[in-house]
């Protein structure tokens, strides 16, 4: 049954950019519904060590962190429901959205979706999902112990999969499409210093072989400056090419860049909407951390807060005429 409720606040999305939003609005007494999505606590969920997570000198897991981080937003009030969105209306207000379990309406948005990870688009990495293709190693590593697996990717993600896997195969192989590798310095030193890791440069796969009874079973390489093609024998492939955002619901409603981020105006977290704000990996392809996450999820709940209190303020985000009529 569509059962239909009413929230002044609705912010989609669990990572570090929704928990601070949640945070900040609950403490300002604007008690938000935080939709948690398909991935309670976001990206983080799926990491191990968190070293640059400022006030944790020593470190601490991703999951702790979310789970930290939810706690101290429930505290003030904030109620978080596990809920996937499967459609949002911006163009009528109050803004109407849909998830798998009911239908809201609430007269402020904070969007903070997230990222998801790339996929090659290969039909073998499709078929073989779950079956020795993965796209997180913290998730998946485990199954993987004694056998030999590649990486695909020359990002930090790729650096610290690879690394992480290290604990589970006997041997992990980067796979990468250019000379020089993407990672920053420190993840490089970490993987070339770790003697189960080799790299293989100007490379691709072209083929993922196996089935779903027996896993993978190997992988066809090409060499992208000889042209070369040849087989090699793994059981794994761990991609790591990066992320797109989650940002379907929004496409023909919001404005968003070519690669599909969310556009925030001004040095702010305001969207084309009046009244929908956007935070986190969803509006951010430069710096993509925890912590900027957080920060702009802050920003969010303060921006969401004025504009609750001073509606229309247009002038502030440098909105167009038109788009004022929201409210
Ligand atoms: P990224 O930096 O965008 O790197 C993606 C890598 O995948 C690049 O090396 C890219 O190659 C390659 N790639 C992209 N599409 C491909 C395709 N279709 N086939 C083969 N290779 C492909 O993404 P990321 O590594 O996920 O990192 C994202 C952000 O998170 C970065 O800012 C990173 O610093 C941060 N991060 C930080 C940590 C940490 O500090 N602990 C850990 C993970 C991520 P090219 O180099 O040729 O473009």
């Amino acid at each position: 049954m569509d059962i239909v409720r009413d929230h002044k606040i609705i912010v989609i999305g669990s990572g570090p950019a929704g928990c601070t939003a949640a945070l900040y609005l609950s403490r300002a007494n604007l008690i938000p519904l935080v939709l948690e999505g398909l991935q309670p606590g976001g990206q983080l969920t799926i990491t191990t060590d968190v070293e640059n997570y400022p006030g944790f000198p020593q470190g601490i897991l991703g999951p702790e962190l979310m789970e930290l981080m939810r706690k101290q937003a429930e505290r003030f009030g904030a109620v978080f429901q596990f809920e996937s969105v499967e459609s949002v209306n911006v163009r009528e207000h109050p803004f109407v959205i849909r998830t798998d379990r009911a239908t809201y309406h609430c007269d402020a948005l904070i969007i903070a979706s997230g990222a998801s990870a790339m996929q090659m688009g290969l039909p073998s990495e499709k078929e073989l999902q779950g079956f020795g293709v993965s796209y997180c190693a913290t998730c998946d590593g485990f199954f993987f112990k004694g056998k030999e697996i590649v990486v695909v990717g020359g990002g930090d993600s790729a650096m610290e999969e690879a690394t992480f896997l290290t604990k589970f195969a006997s041997k992990v192989t980067i796979v990468h499409r250019r000379e020089e590798l993407r990672a920053s310095k420190i993840m490089q030193d970490r993987a070339r210093a770790n003697s189960k890791i080799e790299f293989i440069f100007n490379s691709t796969i072209d083929e993922i072989m196996g089935a779903k009874e027996t896993g993978v079973t190997g992988i066809v390489l090409r060499n992208l400056v000889s042209g070369e093609r040849r087989p090699m024998a793994v059981q794994g492939v761990f991609v790591a090419i990066g992320h797109t955002p989650n940002t379907a619901p929004y496409v023909n409603q919001l404005e968003l860049d070519e690669k599909g981020y969310i556009i925030t105006r001004h040095n702010s977290t305001a969207t084309n909407i009046q009244g929908v704000f956007a935070c986190g990996d969803v509006v951010d392809h430069t710096y993509r951390q925890a912590i900027t996450a957080a920060g702009t999820g802050c920003m969010a709940a303060l921006d969401c807060e004025r504009w609750l209190t001073h509606e229309r303020i247009t002038e502030r985000w440098g909105l167009e005429k038109g788009e004022e009529a929201r409210v």
